[in-house]
């Protein structure tokens, strides 16, 4: 039967699992509620489990496919983890504490292929996480039953579109997180966003906007991506069928796309979208850019508000730790990743 992971399995499946062990159906469920609602890490806790079955899962299963190698704990208490994979590759989580809530910020790519021009995780690019790879991470992170998810971490979500599904019905089904508590981002996939409001989940869709306009994201996402038209009817779409206001994430980079004009250019591409803006002043990630000095980022903000866009200032969270928005995997690299702007091959 090889590793099999068990994360990453629906009820069924484990079921199934069990079944193939000459065990009763009902195991298969006790087993989900101990990995996914009780947070079990090794058999043993397995109590009402034969101790025969826990010899023999432990001999053909490992419950986690995440073995976490470092944790790094910011003075704000974000923490960040690295954990290995089967494969030898890394992925990192960031776990965000607030005063009533907490978010969990996964990835699901080792890397990204898109190599957004600012950000770490676009400068090398390995394989797609698979779904318990990715429901993993909230495993490890989560202190609360029901934290917020977002799909921030590293990678483009919906260029996994497969595992990225089943991550949301196991985090909905099997861990029990509201699909309204998870958000998935995105730099624009346009058919990604259809096919995700064909499946109606009521997960919030943030989209990485960053440029009002083709010519500045087409400098800032080099990755050749529909234009912002399609990209505004797609979101219109899935606005339309789930009723779940859009976010607009927008990374304030100093003298690139930062001034009023700038501003007023985003306040008409998005006039009357039920959405919000997420300004993000770049936190210094990758060294070509700048952060925008606080006054400009106040003007951008101004603009929005008084054009009538829903609008905040996002407050970095785990800057001393590499935790924040672009900042994963910039000290972790695998040989088996090839980096791009001649860095690595
Ligand atoms: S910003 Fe997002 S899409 Fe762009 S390279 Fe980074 S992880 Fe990928």
């Amino acid at each position: 039967m090889g590793q099999l992971m068990l994360v990453g399995l629906t009820t069924q499946e484990l079921e199934k699992l069990v079944e193939q062990l000459g065990e009763p159906k009902f195991r298969g469920r006790q087993i989900a509620m101990w990995v996914y609602r009780k947070g079990a890490t090794d058999f043993g806790a397995m109590t009402n489990l034969p101790k025969e079955l826990r010899r023999r899962l432990s001999d053909v299963a490992l419950i986690n496919p995440l073995e976490v190698i470092d944790v790094k704990v910011s003075s704000d208490g974000t923490v960040k983890y690295l954990s290995r994979l089967h494969d030898g590759e890394t992925v990192e989580c960031v776990f965000i504490p607030h005063d009533k809530w907490e978010t969990i910020c996964v990835s699901t790519q080792v890397g990204c292929p898109i190599g957004c021009k600012f950000c770490a995780s676009g400068e090398s690019y390995a394989r797609n996480l698979t779904a318990g790879e990715i429901v993993g991470q909230v495993l490890i992170s989560k202190r609360r039953e029901s934290p917020n998810i977002v799909f921030m971490g590293m990678g483009e979500p919906l260029l996994n579109f497969g595992n990225l599904v089943k991550a949301l019905q196991l985090l909905n089904h099997e861990v029990g997180i509201g699909a309204r508590r998870i958000t998935v981002s995105t730099v624009g996939i346009v058919q990604g966003i259809r096919k995700l409001a064909q499946l109606k989940m009521q997960v919030n869709l943030a989209v990485s906007l960053h440029a009002p306009n083709d010519e500045l994201r087409q400098m800032l996402i080099p990755t050749k991506l529909p234009p912002l038209s399609e990209l505004i009817n797609a979101c219109w779409e899935y606005f339309r069928a789930t009723k779940r206001r859009i976010s607009f994430e927008y990374v304030l980079l100093k003298g690139i796309n930062d001034s009023a004009k700038h501003a007023f250019e985003l306040a008409r591409l998005l006039k009357g979208m039920p959405c919000h803006v997420n300004l993000i002043p770049y936190n210094h990630a990758v060294s070509n850019f700048e952060r925008p000095a606080e006054e400009t980022v106040r003007r951008f903000h101004h603009v929005l508000i008084e054009q009538g866009i829903s609008a905040t200032i996002r407050h970095e969270r785990g800057s001393d730790i590499c935790g924040a928005c672009g900042q994963l995997r910039r000290h972790h690299l695998t040989p088996s990743m090839s980096l791009r702007n001649g860095r690595h091959q």
